[in-house]
């Protein structure tokens, strides 16, 4: 795996916004990683399913919505390395299952759904019939947003640090659970920032969660000593998950893709480039800063947000195109 993150493409982002301010912007194409199993989901997976070999476990479960990124990839790694895969999806099941539940279907997950009451903690007595109707599983929580997965997340920061030697000052993603971010800052070196985008309106206790996070990977061993290397920002996180977005935010997502050719998805990396485009215009960072962006995937959510938006006119990307 070390390897493999690598040799992830780290483009230079042609985009005049930020020339403009005389950034320098690199972006870390982890969505490019894999057609199916892509994003950080693929580094949150690695070490769980590792786990979950050596413990001699078969079947693995994890939560997810609708559009889950996470049930997307479980379903994905399932598949390929040969485990069969259970989704805990959140609320009733719909009279149409949405693409993302197809696809997972189609890779041999199978889906049952949870009440929102026991959604994503079921009480033990569900917890206990799940194992009876499915067989055991080797359970991994909502988003892979435990210490295995942010384990992945580290070797993503040190991947990084090998691929640039030195020459970056600051690391940019979207936070959801914050797990991904607590893991790039423990991998980064002493001197490098790693600043994580809330997706979440009302993050409550995001950091201290990032932070018990962090602290825990340093207790491997050599991070302990470090003063904190990272930073949650928030304001950025356009009405919360899965909002409606605004109409100025819509086109400021149509005029990113059509300029810098890269494209997001609209509930964790429209936010961070947004919040990226935010923060250089008020002069956050000084001109000469080098950024990286790391695209953490999830474009297969693309397609319940047009789903969702009859009306919406995005202007389809040359790839789209192609794809017809
Ligand atoms: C899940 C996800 C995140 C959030 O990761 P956390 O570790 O929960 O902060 C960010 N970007 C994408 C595309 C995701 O799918």
């Amino acid at each position: 795996m070390q390897r493999r993150a690598e040799t992830v493409a780290l483009d230079t982002l042609d985009w005049p916004l930020l020339r403009s301010f005389g950034l320098d912007l690199r972006v870390r194409r982890d969505d490019a990683l894999d057609p199916q199993l892509s994003g950080n989901k693929f580094y949150k997976l690695f070490f769980n399913l590792a786990e979950a070999r050596a413990l001699g476990h078969r079947q693995l479960a994890s939560f997810g919505g609708a559009w889950s990124n996470h049930l997307h990839a479980l379903a994905a790694a399932g598949k390929r390395y040969g485990f069969a895969t259970l989704g805990l999806v959140r609320g009733e099941r719909p009279a149409t299952l949405s693409e993302m539940h197809r696809d997972a279907q189609d890779w041999g997950m199978k889906l049952h759904f949870l009440p929102r009451s026991q959604y994503p903690l079921p009480g033990d007595d569900l917890m206990q019939s799940l194992r009876e109707s499915y067989g055991d599983f080797y359970l991994i929580p909502e988003g892979g947003s435990n210490r295995a997965g942010a384990r992945g997340l580290v070797v993503l920061g040190q991947a990084l640090e090998a691929q640039l030697a030195g020459d970056y000052d600051q690391v940019c993603l979207a936070s959801g659970t914050g797990t991904s971010l607590a893991g790039v800052a423990a991998g980064l070196p002493p001197g490098k920032l790693a600043l994580g985008f809330s997706v979440l309106k009302g993050e409550g206790d995001l950091g201290r969660q990032v932070d018990r996070c962090w602290r825990d990977l340093g207790a491997m061993g050599e991070h302990h000593h470090r003063l904190t290397n990272w930073r949650l920002m928030s304001g950025y996180h356009l009405g919360g998950y899965g909002r409606k977005l605004p109409i100025f935010v819509r086109h400021f997502w149509q005029d990113f893709e059509q300029q810098t050719g890269l494209r997001l998805d609209p509930v964790y990396t429209l936010k961070l480039f947004w919040g990226i485009a935010q923060l250089a215009q008020q002069g956050y960072w000084r001109p000469g800063t080098r950024l990286v962006a790391i695209h953490t995937g999830g474009l297969q959510g693309r397609r319940g947000f047009l789903a969702d938006e009859k009306a919406w006119t995005f202007g389809k990307s040359p790839s789209d195109k192609r794809k017809g």
